[in-house]
């Protein structure tokens, strides 16, 4: 297949060079967006559909028809990840063929079209290359990528959609809970789940957020950071965090985190944690793991460190967890979670070296 070219508007960005380089010494989280948006529409035919008007315009509002299907139905699915700059000044994805990957499963789930990864990688190579500068240098800091999908047709019967479009944004990012790394306190959802068996759950679509935002809420009222999800038809069994995996490391060097049970999101960097702790020379487990023996392992010292991992808070360790009135102390160990942190920023950041080829240059 020939390669897709991405046609490009001239955009002056509304911002001086000054109040940009203000803004990417704290920019926070997904607050603040480049000067561009890359598009591709696809629309549907009899013999399967095309890709096609591949652009990077001016970021700015999109004009959607009312009765798009995204809005009534949420057929949408998106994607998550970081761009990192170099000592060199090079900018660097990390293992992007994994997150176009999973785009494709949650499209096959959301009965949107398969999105060719030349697409995807070039899509991201373009926001790049028109937004050098938004891609920050400091410590801890990138240019998150947000790719996602969208039913644009304008229509209400409840069907796959016949127009899409796929798009990415790009916004500068610091440390996701703010300031240093510290423990992160999390409660557990008895009353909601975020996917039920046969669900959405292994696939990154906008309905499963929109579950998790009340018990995040509740959560909060208890003075806690983040919820963890149990299993909805296994009440005791851990599945994961809103927008993370989790993982427990064990005094006998064994590093445990939930199976993929169909409703766990398959996070790129919980894959890459199990082949770092495999490399560590720990025993890496994925299994069904209760919150009985989260409790038990803590008391009797089994368990010595429990930590949250994804792309946008890379890893961090959890400390107490909230359950009803029960309170679990913190696993009080934090020395497996720095290592595999400091190894895993390493390798995105270009200061360990990349064993497995993991980074891709844009
Ligand atoms: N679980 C959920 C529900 C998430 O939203 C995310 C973030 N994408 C993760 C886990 C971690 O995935 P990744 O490591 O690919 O960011």
């Amino acid at each position: 297949m020939s390669e897709t070219v991405f046609t490009r508007q001239p955009h002056l960005s509304p911002l001086s060079e000054e109040e940009r380089v203000e803004i990417l010494q704290d920019p926070g989280f997904g607050k603040v967006f480049t000067d561009h948006m890359v598009s591709v529409d696809w629309t549907w035919s009899e013999d399967g559909g095309a890709w096609h008007d591949a652009r990077v315009e001016p970021y700015g509002p999109l004009s959607l028809d009312p009765s798009a299907s995204v809005l009534h139905y949420a057929q949408e699915i998106f994607e998550g990840l970081k761009a990192y700059r170099h000592g060199d000044g090079s900018v660097w994805t990390f293992r992007p063929e994994a997150n176009a990957a999973r785009l494709n499963r949650s499209a096959v789930r959301l009965a949107l079209p398969e999105l060719p990864e030349e697409i995807f990688l070039g899509s991201l190579k373009a926001i790049v290359e028109a937004d050098q500068g938004w891609v920050p240098d400091g410590e801890g800091q990138s240019l998150y990528l947000r790719p996602f999908m969208i039913a644009t047709e304008a229509f209400l019967g409840v069907r796959p959609a016949r127009e899409v479009r796929y798009m990415v944004i790009a916004s500068p990012a610091g440390n996701y809970f703010g300031g240093e790394v510290k423990p992160v306190t999390i409660w557990v959802s008895r009353e909601y789940a975020r996917a039920g068996k046969g669900g959405m759950g292994a696939a990154k679509t906008g309905g499963n957020y929109a579950a998790s935002l009340l018990p995040q809420l509740q959560a909060a009222s208890k003075g806690a950071d983040q919820v963890v999800f149990l299993d909805s038809a296994n009440d005791d069994a851990i599945e994961e965090l809103g927008g993370m995996n989790v993982f427990f490391v064990f005094s006998d060097g064994r590093l445990v985190t939930p199976a993929l049970s169909g409703s766990i999101l398959e996070g790129v960097t919980r894959s890459s944690i199990l082949q770092l702790g495999r490399d560590m020379g720990l025993t890496v487990e994925e299994r069904r793991i209760t919150l009985a023996e989260w409790a038990e392992g803590v008391r009797s010292g089994e368990i010595t460190e429990v930590f949250a991992c994804g792309t946008a808070a890379v890893v961090t360790p959890i400390g107490r967890l909230l359950d009803g009135d029960d309170v679990i102390e913190s696993a009080g160990g934090a020395d497996v979670t720095f290592r595999i942190r400091a190894e895993l920023e390493g390798i995105q950041t270009g200061t360990v070296e990349d064993r497995h080829g993991w980074l891709h240059r844009l």
